[in-house]
């Protein structure tokens, strides 16, 4: 049923139903329903439903870095030498300062090489 109003929301969902029928607590499973669908959580806009976490800052530089992996990225013309497919990215939570690294695979071997 949602599928054939085109995964519009709750509203268009809930008028389109009800010309079947009504139910107690029609409204709230549609919401329900609605907040599973896939499709919908894919093409949703608007804020994330979790909020942001405010953490505290760090009062030395490094002291607290944020890491994380790009990829796998397509291997640029020179790529066949390096096979660098993957990005291993730092942030220092303080200053802002980053590093990009490229590695060749997302191994936590070859990550911890890489960080140091
Ligand atoms: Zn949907």
């Amino acid at each position: 049923m949602h599928c054939e109003t085109g995964h519009r929301g709750a509203l268009p969902t809930l008028r389109y139903l009800q010309t079947y029928g009504v139910w107690p607590g029609m409204a709230r499973n549609v919401r329900e329903y609605l907040a599973e669908c896939l499709k919908c959580a894919a093409n949703r806009c608007g804020p994330p439903h979790t909020r942001f976490k405010v953490t505290e800052t760090p009062n030395q530089p490094f002291r607290r870095v944020g890491v994380d992996l790009i990829g796998p990225l397509p291997l640029s013309a020179l790529g066949h030498h390096y096979q660098h497919r993957y990005v291993l990215t730092a942030v220092c939570h303080l200053m802002g300062w980053a590093e990009a690294v490229p590695i060749s695979d997302k191994q936590a071997a070859t990550v911890w090489d890489a960080m140091e």
